[in-house]
């Protein structure tokens, strides 16, 4: 066994959005900078999440487009694809971004160490390889910990990997399902919804909650649902799963549906109730660093209850998103190096979910304005009354704002169509500088865009919408 000591100013455990990130900004503030990875750089958004799979839904919707070839004025006959190639696409795309990320490492001169970080008793950071053998130790000022989260099940049913998957299986099946039931209607259960959907497989989507994504406004995720069983999603909210057996000819399930049990027989089953913060093993417990539900627990500077031992992304909590991870990586690193900024700023987090049509939101919705007793001024535009809409055959979905009605200050938004992750920057923004009606509704937006919507929608919540 070789054995050598470095020391760093940091030492970042995780290599995802949230370590690689921070590793980088803490070379640009002049830091010497290790990085510990066990598996590939990128982590699960770059190479098991978020870049995979926009991949194949991409994918998805150029196939779903091709379907509407006459509205178009094409004659498609005998298309076909390819599942083998359409999976490939996506993991070339991921595994470039990946090389990438180690051009980055190296082009700040972060130095990585392949293997499993641990923190020592003695605030050290030990690397072990794949035979559980210490090979280096790094001496740290700081450790940072950006292990992330890992999919989690139900009590009772296990993720075999095969017959019952979570996402990482599901981006990579050998053939395509003919039948797949997915438990879960959040962001990963529904973007995969859309996509096997798209593909031609069968698909069922249970959801425990009254709407699917729960935590989006209502009227989307009513707009979507609408839109995913039109386009052939057999969708159940305030639906529990009661069993999952596998057997021969499938796996069996059984589920309690407010209009009574059902049973289903189905090629796979998708497990997608959300994560778990990756907090163990890491030797954190000697040390005495806090958790909260799990996940490690951090002050608004990002630091554990450990001086010197900070965490971010997905194992600091939700919302578990890779930006959101990225953010509190450069807010840690900077509050390290002694910088005065504020913390990340919680209310303004974008949430973004990639299926057909789209879904995307910023700030409060109206539920949770209403539910704080906030006056307030709701405005809305629907794409089917947007000329550039119109012209890409995109007329299904809306803008949705919401102001003060006191102020006209806008306190959040969500959009709902084909660009809608795209158009949620500008709301971000909005919201970031404190935007009024006035300034969202006199802003020269250009014509023909989707972005008119949110011209439109400000308008029309004090009764100056120009196009509707
Ligand atoms: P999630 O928390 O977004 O959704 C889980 C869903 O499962 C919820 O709607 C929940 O009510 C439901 N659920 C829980 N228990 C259930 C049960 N027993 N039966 C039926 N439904 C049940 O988690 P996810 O979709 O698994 O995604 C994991 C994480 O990854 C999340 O933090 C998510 O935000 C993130 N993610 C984000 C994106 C994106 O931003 N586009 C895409 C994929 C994943």
């Amino acid at each position: 066994m070789s054995q050598d000591s470095e020391a760093y100013d940091l030492v970042v455990i995780g290599g995802g959005p949230g370590g690689y990130t921070a590793a980088v900004r803490a070379s640009q503030l002049g830091m010497r900078v290790a990085l510990v990875e066990r598996e590939t750089l990128g982590g699960v958004c770059l190479n098991w999440g978020c870049i995979p799979t926009k991949a194949l839904l991409k994918q998805a919707e150029l196939w779903s487009q091709l379907s509407r070839g006459e509205e178009f004025g094409f004659a498609l006959s005998d298309a076909r694809f390819d599942w083998h190639k359409v999976v490939a696409r996506s993991r070339d795309t991921a595994d470039g971004l990946a090389q990438g990320v180690a051009y980055l490492m190296k082009k700040n001169g972060v130095e990585v160490y392949a293997g499993m970080g641990r923190v020592t008793p003695l605030r050290s950071v030990e690397v072990r390889d794949g035979e559980d053998a210490v090979v280096h130790v790094l001496e740290a000022s700081h450790i940072l910990i950006a292990t992330g989260s890992t999919p989690r099940s139900l009590p009772g049913i296990e993720i075999d990997s095969e017959r019952i998957i979570s996402s990482r299986q599901a981006m990579v099946l050998e053939s395509m399902p003919s039948d797949i039931l997915i438990v879960g209607a959040g962001a990963i259960g529904v973007e995969f919804a859309y996509f096997f959907n798209a593909f031609g497989s069968r698909v069922t989507l249970l959801e425990s909650l009254p709407q699917i994504l729960p935590r989006e406004d209502g009227e989307a995720a009513e707009e979507l649902r609408a839109s995913l069983e039109r386009q052939g999603v057999a969708i159940e909210t305030d639906a529990r799963v009661q069993g999952v057996q596998v057997e021969s000819d499938g796996v069996h399930v059984d589920f309690e549906t407010p209009a009574g049990t059902r049973e289903a027989t189905v090629e796979r089953v998708l497990m997608a109730v959300g994560v778990s913060a990756q907090s163990a093993g890491l030797g954190l417990e000697a040390l005495g660093v806090r958790l909260r539900d799990g996940a490690i627990a951090v002050d608004e500077r990002q630091q554990t209850s450990v001086e010197g031992i900070w965490a971010i992304g997905d194992v600091a909590g939700p919302p578990q998103l890779a930006h959101v991870a990225s953010a509190e990586g450069i807010a840690a690193v900077e509050f390290m190096a002694g910088r005065s900024r504020p913390g990340v700023d919680r209310s303004a987090v974008p949430s973004c979910i990639y299926s057909h049509p789209q879904v995307a939101s910023v700030g409060m919705s109206e539920e949770q304005a209403r539910e704080k007793g906030i006056e307030i001024k709701v405005g809305r535009f629907p794409f089917a009354a947007s000329g550039k809409a119109r012209a890409a055959g995109e007329t299904e979905g809306f803008v949705k704002l919401v102001f003060g009605s006191r102020y006209g200050e806008l306190l959040g938004g969500v959009v709902v169509g084909a660009e809608a992750t795209e158009l949620v920057g500008e709301l971000a923004l909005g919201l970031r500088l404190e935007a009024t009606y006035e300034e969202l509704l006199h802003t020269i937006h250009a014509h023909p865009t989707m972005a008119e919507g949110i011209m439109e929608a400000a308008g029309e919540a004090f009764g100056e919408a120009i196009n509707i």
